[in-house]
C-alpha cells in the first residue's frame, strides 16, 4: 500500500479537532520571585500600545485548537535570548507599574506563591504574575473537548494529587484551604467500573520490536511492571527461553546476590541499572529486557536501562522476592494511598483554584465540584483594579537590582528573557543550570466509543517497543456536573503517553535527546504514529481509526517534569545543601526561587512547597 494510501485508510486529513501543544522554554529558573518594598518601581518592556490578546471575548486557550504549546509566541523570545539574538527587544519601555511582588511564572508554584504572600503580607498586597504562556497553570493544563453538546475534560499535563496523606502541612493546608477535601475523590473516582466490566491491563507488542503484532492480557490490573500467567506467556512474541525467563524471574524466589549483606545489596542495586540487573543477575535472555524496557517511562521518562535496580525493587518489579532487601522508610507512598485523587483536568483544578481566589471574578463558583465545568474569564485576569494581576503571554527576561543585590529596595524586570539574572554568581548560575527538565508527551484522544475496549477486555495497554509507551481509558472520575462517560457507547477520552528519549546514554542526554526530539516533530507526525498504533493494537476489537477519533490534543512537554537525580549517573548527595537545586535556589538580594525545579522533585506538592518557601524568604526576613 502506498503512503498516500495508508494515510487515507488511517483517517489522515479527516476533519477532526487537532491541537498541538508544545511548553518549553530554556531558562533555568521556573518560577522567580521578586521581593521588594511598597515603594519599590519596576520597569517592564511592554510597548506603550498595549498587546491584550486576554481581552478579546473568544480567547479561552483550554479549547483552543491548532499548533500551541510553546505556541508560537510562547518560546521565540527565550530561544533568541539563549541564541543571543536579542537586539529587537533590548530597548525597554518603563510603563510605570509598580507591585510588592513579581512572580515570574503561572504555574502551581507561581499561582501558590502569590497566594501565601497575600496571605503573609495583607490582602492589598499589589502582586503581578508574568508567564510566556497564553494560560495560566504550568505544567497544570486543561484540555477540554466537545461530543456534540457535552463537555469532555483531559488534562495535558500534571495528573493527579499523588500521596496527598504525604503532603507537607502547608501544601494540604492550601488544598484544604482551597476547599480541596481529597476524601471526596473516594466518592468521585469509580474504583469499581473497570472492574465490573472485566477489563484488564495488556501488553502490545509490535511487529517492529517483537516480529508481530499482538496485544497480550496481563493478570490484572497494575500500575507497574508486567504479570502475565503461564498461558498467556505463551501468546508473547519472544524466543522460548525469554518466555521461561519470563516466568521464573516473576515467580522464582532467589537472591541473586547471595554474599552481600542487605546493606551492601541495597547499595548495589542503587548502582545496578534494573535492565543490568535482569541480564547480569537474574541472566535472563535479551528478549526479557525488551518487554521491560518502556515500562518506566510513564515516571522517570527513560527505560529501565537507564533506572536503577532499587527503584524497580521499590516500585514492585519483579526479581526481588528472595533478597531480603533492608525494609527502608523510603517506601513507595503510593502503597498507601490509591491513586485515586484526580480532578477531571487534572492539577490544572488546583490552579484554577487559586486562580479563583486570587483573582476576583476570573472563575464563578465556590466548591471543588463547581470548580470542574466553571469556565474561566481571561479578560479578568490582567485587570487594573485587582490587587493581583496574572498577565499571560508575557516572558521575563532580565531581573536586575537597581543597586548593590545586598541592600537593593528595589528590583528592575523586563519582559521577554535569557540569562534572567546576569549579576548572579557563576557558581549559582550553574547549579541552575544543574537540572535538564525531563520531555515527555500527553496525548487527549477523543474517541467516538470505547467498545473495542469492552470486547477487547482491556482499559490500559502497555507498549514497549511502540512509538507511545502506554495507552489508557480516562480515570472514571464524576463531580459536580462532570460525569464520566460511563458506558462504553459513548465518547470518551484516551490518555497515550510517549517519553521520547535515548537508550543506551547517561539520562540527561536520554533526555536532551528527547527535547530535540519533541521540538522538531510535527503534529502530522504524532497523529500518524497514533492513528497507525491505535488502529493496530485495538482494530481486532471493531475500532477503526479513521471513524472512531473525533479530536486530539498533543501536549508535548519538552521542559517537562523536574530534574530528579539518578544515582545511576551522579553522586549520592549525602548533604541537601550539596545538591544544586539547594544552591541554586538560595535567595539572591530581593530576587527568590520558587519552582518544583527547586526541590528537585516533579510534584505539585513541591510547587507549593517551593513557593511557600520562597515567601518565607521574602516575609519572614
Ligand atoms: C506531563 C506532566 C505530568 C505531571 N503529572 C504530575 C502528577 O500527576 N502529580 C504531580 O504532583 N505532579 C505532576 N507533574 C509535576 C508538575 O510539574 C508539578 O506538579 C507542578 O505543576 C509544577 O509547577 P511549577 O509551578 O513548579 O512549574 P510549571 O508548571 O513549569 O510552571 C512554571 C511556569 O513558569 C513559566 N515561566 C518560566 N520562566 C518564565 C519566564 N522567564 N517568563 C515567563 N514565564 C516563565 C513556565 O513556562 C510555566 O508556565 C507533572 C508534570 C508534567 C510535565
Amino acid at each position: 500500500m502506498s503512503g498516500k494510501d495508508q494515510d487515507r485508510k488511517l483517517g489522515m486529513g479527516h476533519e477532526i479537532t487537532r491541537r498541538d501543544f508544545l511548553n518549553g522554554i530554556s531558562i533555568a529558573v521556573g518560577t522567580s520571585l521578586v521581593g521588594a518594598s511598597p515603594t519599590w518601581l519596576e520597569a517592564f518592556g511592554v510597548p506603550k500600545s498595549p498587546f491584550a490578546p486576554e481581552k478579546d471575548p473568544d480567547y479561552y486557550p483550554p479549547a483552543q485548537t491548532g499548533l500551541r504549546g510553546a505556541h508560537d509566541g510562547s518560546w521565540e523570545v527565550a530561544h533568541d535570548l539563549r541564541d543571543g539574538r536579542d537586539k529587537d527587544w533590548a530597548e525597554s519601555l518603563d510603563d510605570g507599574e509598580s507591585y510588592d511582588l513579581v512572580v515570574v511564572g503561572a504555574g502551581i508554584s507561581g499561582l501558590a506563591a502569590a497566594y501565601f504572600y497575600r496571605k503573609f503580607a495583607g490582602t492589598q498586597s499589589k502582586i503581578l504574575v508574568l508567564d510566556n504562556h497564553d494560560d495560566f497553570g504550568g505544567h497544570a493544563k486543561r484540555n477540554e473537548f466537545q461530543a456534540g453538546k457535552r463537555l469532555l475534560l483531559g488534562y495535558g499535563g500534571s495528573q493527579s494529587i499523588e500521596a496527598p496523606g504525604n503532603y507537607s502541612k502547608e501544601a494540604i493546608g492550601l488544598l484544604r484551604e482551597l476547599v480541596i477535601d481529597v476524601r471526596r475523590f473516594y466518592k468521585y473516582y469509580d474504583q469499581k467500573l473497570f472492574d465490573s466490566l472485566h477489563l484488564k491491563e495488556a501488553v502490545f507488542f509490535d511487529k517492529e520490536t517483537f516480529g508481530a503484532d499482538r496485544l497480550v492480557p496481563q493478570q490484572g490490573l497494575h500500575y507497574f511492571g508486567v504479570d502475565f500467567t503461564l498461558e498467556n506467556v505463551s501468546q508473547i512474541p519472544i524466543a522460548d527461553a525469554a518466555r521461561k525467563d519470563l516466568l521464573r524471574l516473576q515467580h522464582a524466589s532467589v537472591d541473586y546476590m547471595p554474599d552481600l549483606t542487605p546493606e551492601q545489596k541495597r547499595s548495589r542495586l542503587i548502582k545496578t541499572s534494573y535492565k543490568d540487573f535482569l541480564l547480569r543477575y537474574v541472566k535472563v535472555h535479551p528478549d526479557v529486557v525488551k518487554v521491560f524496557q518502556s515500562s518506566t517511562h510513564d515516571i522517570y521518562a527513560v527505560g529501565v536501562d537507564a533506572v536503577s535496580a532499587y527503584d524497580c525493587a521499590r516500585e514492585g518489579y519483579p526479581g526481588f522476592k528472595g533478597m531480603s532487601l533492608p525494609q527502608s522508610h523510603e517506601q513507595n507512598p503510593e502503597k498507601d494511598e490509591p491513586y485515586i485523587f484526580h480532578f477531571p483536568d487534572g492539577n490544572a483544578s488546583i490552579a484554577r483554584m487559586l486562580l479563583r481566589s486570587l483573582v476576583p471574578g476570573a472563575l464563578p463558583g465556590h466548591t471543588m465540584e463547581d470548580i470542574v465545568t466553571a469556565r474561566a474569564d481571561y479578560a479578568r485576569l490582567d485587570d487594573a483594579s485587582s490587587p493581583i494581576r496574572i498577565r499571560l503571554n508575557s516572558t521575563a527576561v532580565k531581573a536586575r537590582h537597581m543597586g548593590d543585590p545586598a541592600n537593593a529596595k528595589e528590583v528592575e524586570v523586563t519582559y521577554v528573557r535569557g540569562d534572567l539574572c546576569p549579576e548572579m554568581s557563576e557558581k549559582q548560575k550553574e547549579a541552575l543550570a544543574y537540572c535538564v527538565k525531563i520531555p515527555l508527551v500527553y496525548t487527549n484522544v477523543q474517541i467516538s466509543n470505547w467498545k473495542a475496549f469492552q470486547k477487547l477486555g482491556v482499559s490500559a495497554i502497555y507498549a514497549p517497543g511502540a512509538y507511545f509507551s502506554n495507552v489508557t481509558l480516562d480515570f472514571p472520575v464524576s463531580m459536580g456536573d462532570y460525569h464520566f462517560p460511563g458506558s462504553p457507547a459513548e465518547s470518551c477520552l484516551l490518555h497515550v503517553l510517549r517519553t521520547p528519549c535515548a537508550p543506551g546514554q547517561n539520562c540527561k542526554d536520554q533526555y536532551r535527546a528527547g527535547r530535540w526530539e519533541l521540538v522538531s516533530t510535527k503534529f502530522e507526525t504524532f497523529e500518524r504514529n497514533l492513528r497507525d498504533q491505535l488502529g493496530r493494537m485495538l482494530s481486532a476489537g471493531g475500532f477503526d481509526p479513521a471513524s472512531d477519533i473525533q479530536a486530539i490534543t498533543v501536549n508535548r512537554w519538552p521542559h517537562g517534569y523536574a530534574y530528579e537525580y539518578n544515582a545511576l549517573f551522579e553522586p549520592l548527595y549525602q548533604a541537601a545543601s550539596e545538591r544544586p537545586c539547594v544552591i541554586g535556589r538560595q535567595p539572591f538580594g530581593r530576587i527568590k526561587i520558587a519552582n518544583s525545579d527547586a526541590d528537585g522533585h516533579a510534584y505539585t506538592n513541591t510547587a507549593i512547597d517551593q513557593g511557600y518557601r520562597a515567601v518565607r524568604e521574602i516575609v519572614g526576613a
